[in-house]
């Protein structure tokens, strides 16, 4: 067990970046009964938490107090004394102005165990996506982690300005966004060189994140003409200039680009994912949901028959998954197809059936139905039994190709995809969009019919392949670009390829 009830997990979540997040945070979130948490927690933080996991917010609310901190210790406390394991997620490391110290003390005066998982602290992390390095052989053998005390709960606490005036390397702020005209003036006047360079860095790993760099003396006017907000992170130090050699972040392929994903959210992590790893502001749009259908009397005889099949044909990375599903609910496993030819349309879904112990037999070169159908032309199967295993609202192209080389075919719907509702912040953040992709021909159907006149006009819409084109056409839109291989990596190398013209 690698969590234990009774016990409070004090857990740094990082600066934003979910891929910032520690193995154990997640190891921890994904065990607990109860998540406390904060505002500035990486989105998706919580995804892999217990379904059954109380989740409470206790961060601030804009035009409302904050919950008093004596009063998130009294839950901690309370909690934890209910025999329940406990995760108290805070932002960055939660000993790094993060008021996780007093959060301890209060739980070791109540008698509370409690661990602490150190987060990647905003300091280092928003610096580095800067490309500043805190220390530098040449620059700054020493850092300091300040506060600029932009915290209105705070009482003030003077800071010693001439002590961090004559501090010999890098000084990073954090809150020290407000303050920041009052604070370079401290410094300045400590004694402090005002031709020093510094910079700061808004919503550091986040999407979206931004830089400016100036000098200490012109900073706070190059922040408030630039409009930067909290969070931001202040750093004043020699080393603030090595981000002119050592900027990366804003340099990779989708850098300012936003891009939507209309796949059904289950099977939208994986393309979300690397379109953000390639720098995009990605708007996760779902326009379908998959409904298993595995209970139904057609599915339980086809499950029943399988042995008699000679041929088992699969068209969806779901479907090989759901005919599994199937099959183990019948107490039955890969081994049931080991007598048939098994085709799949395309590589991913190849590689599912890989996953479940299955090495395809037939994969076409292009992935329409149609090319399966021609793969599958030395396949012995006049007057033998066919398995066509496929969402309920596909089209008949293989099934009747097959049926006319004289098999018998059973059509059976593993899955239904029905219609997502929008989320209307979604929709709001899909109207700057710079591409919609799009997988299929439901999800452009239902997509354009949920959205109507809210369909971001000005994107470029990637499509997967000629299928998915003539129903984007079909619905008055236009294609952009059409991948040259029809499954994701190809989607994803056209829309690189359009993005880099
Ligand atoms: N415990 C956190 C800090 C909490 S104090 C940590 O270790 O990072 C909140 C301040 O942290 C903000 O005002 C800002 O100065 C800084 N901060 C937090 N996340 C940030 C981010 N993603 N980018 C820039 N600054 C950030």
């Amino acid at each position: 067990m690698s969590i234990r009830p009774g016990v409070v997990y004090l857990v740094g979540a990082g600066p934003g970046d979910p891929g910032l997040m520690t193995a154990r945070s997640l190891e921890l979130i994904a065990a607990a009964d109860v998540v406390y948490y904060d505002r500035l927690i990486p989105p998706g933080a919580l995804d892999g938490a217990r379904g059954d996991a109380e989740l409470v917010y206790v961060g601030k609310r804009p035009g409302a107090p904050a919950m008093p901190q004596e009063e998130i210790g009294a839950r901690l406390v309370e909690a934890a004394r209910a025999g329940r394991s406990v995760v108290r997620l805070k932002g960055g490391d939660p000993f790094v102005f993060g008021r996780g110290g007093e959060e301890g003390e209060a739980l070791r005066a109540a008698g509370v165990e409690f661990e602490v998982v150190p987060g990647v602290t905003a300091g280092v992390a928003a610096s580095a996506y800067a490309g500043i390095p805190v220390t530098h052989r040449d620059d700054a053998s020493a850092v300091a982690f300040v506060t600029g005390h932009e915290d209105p709960e705070k009482a003030e606490t003077a800071l010693d300005w001439d002590a961090l005036a004559a501090f010999p390397g890098t000084l990073v702020f954090y809150m020290g966004v407000k303050r920041l005209g009052e604070n370079a003036a401290a410094l300045i006047g400590a004694g402090r060189d005002p031709e020093q360079p510094a910079a700061a860095i808004e919503r550091g790993t986040w999407s979206g994140q931004r830089t400016v760099t100036a000098t200490l003396g012109t900073l706070a006017a190059a922040v408030e003409r630039e409009a930067i907000g909290a969070p931001a992170l202040i750093v004043i130090g020699d080393v603030a200039a090595r981000r002119e050699g050592l900027e990366w972040l804003e340099r990779r392929p989708l850098h300012g680009r936003t891009v939507v994903v209309t796949r059904a959210r289950a099977q939208a992590s994986g393309l979300a994912a690397t379109l953000r790893g390639l720098g995009a502001r990605v708007v996760e749009l779902p326009a379908i949901r998959i409904e298993p259908r595995i209970e139904s009397a057609e599915v339980r005889a086809a499950v029943a028959a399988v042995g008699e099949y000679a041929l088992v044909c699969l068209t969806s990375p779901n479907g090989v998954d759901l005919l599994f599903e199937a099959l183990a609910a019948a107490g039955r496993d890969a081994r049931a197809l080991a007598g048939a030819t098994v085709a799949a349309i395309g590589p991913g879904t190849a590689r599912v059936l890989a996953r479940h112990g299955i090495v395809a037999d037939v994969v076409p070169e292009r992935f329409v139905a149609e090319a399966l159908v021609e793969a599958l032309a030395g396949v012995a199967i006049e007057g033998r039994r066919v398995l066509v295993a496929r969402a309920a609202e596909a089209r008949d192209v293989l099934p009747d190709a097959l049926r006319e080389r004289g098999a018998s075919v059973d059509v059976v719907a593993l899955y239904e995809t029905v219609r997502e509702a929008p989320d209307q912040d979604a929709v709001a953040a899909a109207q700057a969009a710079d591409y919609v992709t799009f997988t299929s021909s439901s999800t452009v159907r239902n997509l354009t019919e949920a959205l109507g006149d809210r369909f971001p006009g000005s994107a470029r819409i990637v499509s997967i392949g000629p299928i998915t084109s003539a129903t984007v056409r079909e619905a008055g839109l236009e294609v952009a670009v059409e991948a040259e291989r029809y499954d994701v990596e190809g989607l994803l190398g056209a829309l690189l390829a359009d993005a880099a013209r």
